[in-house]
């Protein structure tokens, strides 16, 4: 088994010696052990994702752990925090781990059973969280966000658009004639069809957009910073990007399957989110009627 990565940020060298020595104690390759001794260099090694979990000490020269712990959590930090503190500090651990840590342990009575344990724990909690997380926020065919979650983001990239004056664009996309596929092949093809159509929907965008399972088989996706010429672009190569090889449901079995995707964008069309969908699914809805496999901006209904 390959070690985990434990990140320590402590502005403290002993510190780090100590906790190295702790871990090397308890099993010898369980854990590797990476530090950083400043707030700056925390924040970028905790939010690279590449750690397994993270140890953080309360002080941090002119910062201090419990800012680090907001900033990354705000920022979408998903890795398991135990937090170091003193036994003078006056009960941060409290608003550690209202702040999002898993687990504190108290400085100068650390052992290395106490570390082990800790960490095990943080580990654990934190595979359960993201478990869970991905249960209400993601829908279980696809992988795609669900609907609720679609929802939320939506009203933040809305707010996005007032404070910053950015644009948002948001594309429907639809399979066409899915009954079909469900009615001559069965269910059971329509249930590969779907999450591969998925799939090479949300390939055509990039990290920061988000893509959705709308409803059956109707998709949406967020475009920030894109206005109507980006989304009705982007509309375009989702369609070509579905068409372009036929989709294999089994070792017989290809299907030539298409979309018609519908495009809009804010503040152009809309002022709203919930308005931006609608118009986004009004020129999904016209770009049926223009005979499917094909993209139609709002403008040009
Ligand atoms: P159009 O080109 O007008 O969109 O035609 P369509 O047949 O795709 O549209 P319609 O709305 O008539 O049918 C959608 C079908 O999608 C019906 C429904 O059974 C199917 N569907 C929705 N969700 C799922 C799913 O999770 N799995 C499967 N296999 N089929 C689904
Ligand atoms: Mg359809
Ligand atoms: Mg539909």
């Amino acid at each position: 088994m390959t070690s985990r990565k434990i990140l320590l940020i402590d502005d403290d060298r002993l510190q780090f010696r100590v906790t190295q020595a702790h871990i090397k104690s308890f099993q010898t390759d369980l854990y590797a052990l990476d530090w950083a001794s400043t707030y700056e260099e925390g924040i970028v090694k905790l939010l690279s994702g590449d750690y397994a979990a993270c140890l953080l000490d309360y002080q941090l020269g002119e910062r201090d752990g419990l800012q680090l712990i907001r900033e990354a959590m705000a920022k979408g930090c998903r890795t398991p925090i135990v937090f170091l503190t003193a036994e003078t500090a006056d009960r941060v651990d409290i608003a550690a781990m209202n702040a999002g840590a898993l687990d504190y342990l108290v400085k100068g009575e650390i052992t290395a059973r106490m570390i082990e344990r800790s960490l095990r724990y943080a580990l654990k909690l934190g595979e359960t969280l993201e478990a869970l997380r991905r249960l209400a926020t993601r829908d279980q065919l696809t992988g795609l966000l669900n609907r609720r979650e679609f929802e939320r983001i939506l009203i933040e990239e809305e707010e996005r658009v007032r404070r910053f004056e950015h644009s948002l664009g948001l594309v429907m996309v639809d399979i066409d004639h899915f009954k079909r596929v469900n009615d001559t092949h069965g269910h059971m093809a329509g249930d590969v069809v779907l999450p591969e159509v998925a799939r090479r929907v949300a390939d055509e965008v990039r990290s920061v957009d988000r893509a959705m399972r709308y409803g059956g088989e109707e998709l949406a996706l967020t475009l920030v910073q894109t206005d109507r010429v980006g989304a009705i672009d982007l509309a375009r190569r989702v369609c070509r990007a579905v068409e372009r090889e036929p989709i294999l449901v089994s070792d017989t079995l290809a299907l030539n399957i298409t979309v018609s995707a519908g495009a809009a964008a804010m503040p152009q069309d809309a002022d709203s989110g919930p308005k931006l969908l609608n118009c986004a699914d009004k020129a999904l809805y016209a770009a049926k009627a223009r005979g499917r496999n094909c993209a139609v901006g709002f403008d040009e209904i």
